[in-house]
């Protein structure tokens, strides 16, 4: 009995065995059928509407973005005398025309413009034969971007795993410590550590300090962490999702001092202004440090627009616009912030989606605008100042922005812009010369800005638009080396206005 079954056992073994070499070769066949479909990585397939607005979605190919490189392009700077103005402000038209240069920044006497290696030479000539004066900022633009955002040391990376052991003591300490005496630390984590895996770290601790540029979620998790952290102070809500579904996280930072006034911060709503997310979240910092003292409420929104903010890391360091894929064109982007609903499509902005300055198909047409939109119409808040941080220039910047014309109480914007301009001049002893003055006129006529829908729409008294440092040497690239002394001036700015809303 035992042999026999034990025979029959074996027969079953080969059996099985068989079967499942069967399945294995029918498997690998279908899987190499599968694998000779696979779409190239250069192609990819989206559902979009088939229309703006539209609830009908088509299926599309896509060719998709390679990474941008600026290998040999320069930053130019065109300078015209005051009888030039035409001149420059018909080389910045032309800028997008002829696709020879593409546009930084620029007022009436002045443009910063990238230029491609292939065009310096036809670049050069054209400004000859219009007779301006060019010259060279940035010598290779590439090598800027790779210097701007050094990763850390061996040794950097060894200190900060030292520090990993003192954190934890520290949380330990801190979860049990009424929030009033409990401080957050600013912790650095080692790259290496918190790239990828994670571990319990991930859930505990947060990886932002302030010698590097952060991506998106790193800048989240600290919110989180604040809010997991100091439930007394701090709370974040997400106030709506980004084109590609990314959360809109704003924080609030309250020690719950009756009728305190309320300040509105945002950063990082032109994606490739890396400064401001970054300053923003050390005046987070700052705020949450000394929050036993803080005389207002903060609502602050470090990046407000994630996907293209995620996009300068991945793709293009100088992307500037969200991810909106325009119907009907192959160029994606909305320049958010001439998308607010003020004035909307004026002066400086453009109907080209391939333009830096599109507006959008309509006043907030994105969900980036609309969630700041719908927050202010949901909110309660005392709110009287509405800062909005970008850079490059050195300018404190109040309304409007649509046309050279100033609100009724200017006066007391350019006063307090003033005072704003001494305390970051004196912020950290760099003796950063700020300028002050009305949008339009000190920069550029721009409508559709969110500076100019704060102060019409939402009455907010002190409304400005900073642009942070520098004036042009680094521009957009600014090395991380100056993320502190610039953040300290920014939080010097935040606290005047803070000052002028306790007097209202
Ligand atoms: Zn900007």
């Amino acid at each position: 009995m035992e042999k026999s079954s034990r025979s029959h056992g074996a027969r079953f073994t080969a059996f099985a065995f068989l079967f499942l070499a069967v399945l294995f070769a029918e498997a690998s066949m279908i899987d190499r059928q599968r694998r000779e479909f696979v779409i190239p990585d250069w192609i990819e397939i989206v559902d979009e509407p088939v229309a703006e607005n539209s609830k009908t979605i088509q299926r599309a190919v896509r060719v998709r973005d390679t990474k941008v490189t600026y290998d040999g392009a320069q930053i130019w700077r065109v300078q015209g005398s005051e009888n030039q103005k035409d001149l420059v402000s018909n080389v910045s038209m032309d800028f997008q025309e002829t696709g020879l240069f593409s546009l930084w920044v620029g007022n009436d006497t002045m443009v910063d413009v990238i230029v491609r290696s292939e065009e310096i030479p036809r670049a050069s000539r054209y400004l000859h034969q219009k007779d301006l004066q060019y010259k060279v900022v940035i010598e290779d633009l590439q090598r800027a971007i790779d210097e701007e955002n050094p990763t850390l040391s061996e040794q950097e990376m060894e200190e900060l795993e030292g520090r990993k052991a003192r954190y934890a003591w520290w949380h330990g300490v801190a979860a049990r410590v009424p929030v009033r005496y409990s401080r957050p630390r600013p912790v650095r984590y080692p790259v290496a550590s918190v790239l990828g895996g994670g571990g319990p770290w991930r859930f505990r601790g947060h990886r932002m300090e302030w010698s590097s540029y952060h991506r998106l979620d790193d800048i989240h998790g600290y919110l989180d962490y604040l809010a997991e952290t100091f439930p007394n102070v701090c709370s974040v809500v997400s106030i709506g999702n980004s084109v590609e579904g990314r959360a809109l996280k704003v924080l609030r930072i309250s020690n719950g001092k009756p009728n305190a006034p309320a300040l509105w911060i945002d950063g990082g709503i032109h994606a490739r202004e890396w400064i401001s997310p970054a300053a923003v979240t050390w005046i987070i910092n700052e705020l949450v440090e000394n929050s036993e003292s803080l005389e207002a409420d903060y609502y602050i929104l470090p990046v407000a627009n994630p996907d293209g903010y995620e996009y300068t890391f991945t793709r293009d360091r100088l992307w500037r616009k969200n991810r909106k894929r325009s119907v009907g064109s192959l160029c994606t982007g909305v320049d958010l912030n001439r998308n607010f609903g003020y004035r909307w499509g004026g002066m400086g902005t453009s109907k080209d989606p391939c333009r830096e300055i599109y507006a959008g198909s309509g006043p907030f047409s994105e969900p980036e605008t609309k969630a700041i939109r719908n927050f202010f119409e949901a909110s309660a808040a005392n709110f009287k100042a509405y800062l909005t941080f970008h850079s490059y220039g050195q300018y404190i910047l109040y309304p409007w922005g649509y046309d050279k014309r100033v609100p009724p109480d200017y006066a007391d914007l350019d006063r307090v812009g003033r005072q704003v301009a001494t305390a970051m001049r004196k912020a950290n002893g760099a003796n950063s010369a700020y300028t002050v003055g009305n949008s339009a006129t000190t920069l550029y006529a721009a409508s559709g800005g969110s500076d100019d829908w704060a102060k019409a729409i939402l009455k907010m008294k002190y409304t400005y638009t900073i642009e942070l440092r520098d004036t042009g040497k680094h521009g957009f690239v600014l090395p991380a080396r100056y993320i502190i002394p610039t953040a300290k001036e920014a939080l010097a700015a935040v606290m005047v206005v803070t000052e002028a809303c306790k007097s209202l």
